[in-house]
């Protein structure tokens, strides 16, 4: 017990010690657990960065991906000894097993499907985690999104960054609620039935509306911009581009239309897209992305309809439009940043993060 805490405490002053006296050249070493949506996404997202490094990623299974990291110049490693076998008989070479990453890494990106139960693991090896939206809050009792609470995760040795839909909620709420005060939020989420790979997820041919109301989604914008008044429903759809948020917000003042759009314009992580422009649907949005050339044609800003935001009084009206897959990314670089003691000022860090991604 004692040697577990003293691994772990020491690791923590190691990471900062060692940022105070090298400075730019010490690089966070991070691990991958999971190498999928999510995973091939952060893994990409770090390599970019000149502050933290891909130490090694981790799968279970020899798939198509698997075989992609490996091409992709990343030190692979089986979830366990009982898949090295599995790896070998299909030529991917194997650096070990999750356990032996883990000694060697600062912290691990849990890219895994919700409840894949490594905690236990982490806490043993004595190294830093951050989850992803599908886990619960309570798994860390902290989570994460850069504009709302950067600073709660300043050393911190887990934490959970927020999921696609709640990310999407807080870069357009943070701002409004920082300028002028939210009185109450009523958010509809129309959601994509399954990501564009995933052929076994559905509806396929229907409009599946969620029956517990209201939908986790508000209290999870909860979990990162405390006190705020948010009520959500969500409805499933039988589309994979993007989830679409229809947005109610009363205001603490009455503020033009135009004001509004000046500090999204101004915010970063935000684009406007227009219907006059022809960009209708979530289509054309993503359409547009892929014609910008970024790799996977992710798009992680969030999607604003300039012309469909409306000020009535103190009631903002607006839609938004979520790309699911990659909008969390820049929050994960961020949150390392954050944890490992590398950066302090959220802005440095968020603007540090959108020069190497290059985001709006
Ligand atoms: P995914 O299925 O695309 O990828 C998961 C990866 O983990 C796969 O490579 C799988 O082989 C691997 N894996 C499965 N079980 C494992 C285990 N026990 N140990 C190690 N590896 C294992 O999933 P995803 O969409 O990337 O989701 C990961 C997390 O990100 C979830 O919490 C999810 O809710 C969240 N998230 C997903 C999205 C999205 O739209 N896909 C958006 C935001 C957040």
């Amino acid at each position: 017990m004692y040697r577990k805490h003293f691994i772990y405490d020491s690791r923590k002053v190691y990471i900062g010690v060692n940022r105070f006296l090298h400075g730019v050249n010490m690089t966070v070493k991070v691990a991958i657990n999971g190498y999928g949506t999510i995973g091939k996404r952060v893994a990409d997202a770090v390599t970019a960065q000149d502050d933290m490094e891909i130490v090694g990623v981790v799968k279970r299974r020899p798939t198509f991906e698997a075989k992609d990291a490996v091409r992709n110049g990343f030190k692979f490693y089986a979830a366990g000894d009982e898949f090295i076998g599995a790896f070998d008989a299909e030529g991917i070479k194997t650096e070990g097993t999750l356990n032996d990453l883990l000694d060697i890494a600062d912290i691990v990106m849990d890219c895994t499907p919700k409840k894949a139960g490594y905690m236990d693991l982490y806490k043993q090896k004595g190294v830093k985690g951050i989850w992803q939206g599908g886990e619960k809050h309570e798994l860390t009792g902290l989570s994460f999104n850069s504009f709302s609470n950067y600073e709660d995760a300043i050393g911190a040795d887990f934490a959970r960054v927020v999921s696609c839909n709640t990310t999407g909620l807080c870069r357009t709420l943070w701002p409004l609620d920082n300028k002028w005060g939210i009185d109450n939020v009523l958010g509809v989420m129309i959601r994509r039935g399954a990501d564009p790979w995933d052929s076994k997820k559905g509806p396929i041919n229907a409009i599946e509306p969620v029956l517990k109301v209201p939908s986790h989604h508000g209290p999870d914008v909860m979990t990162v911009m405390k006190g705020l008044n948010i009520q959500t429903t969500a409805v499933a759809v039988p589309s994979t581009l993007m989830h679409l948020h229809s947005v109610i917000v009363k205001l603490k003042q009455n503020i033009p239309t135009e004001d509004v759009i000046d500090l999204w314009d101004k915010t970063s992580r935000i684009i406007f897209v227009e219907g006059k422009e022809g960009i209708k649907s979530t289509a054309q949005i993503m359409e547009q992305a892929k014609d910008s050339g970024r790799k996977r044609g992710d798009l992680f800003e969030i999607a604003v309809w300039k012309d469909g935001v409306h000020v009535v009084g103190d009631t903002l009206y607006y839609y938004q439009a979520i790309h699911q897959e990659s909008d969390v990314i820049p929050e994960n670089i961020d949150c390392i940043r954050a944890m490992c003691n590398v950066e302090t000022d959220k802005w440095v860090s968020i603007e540090k993060t959108n020069k190497a991604l290059n985001v709006r």
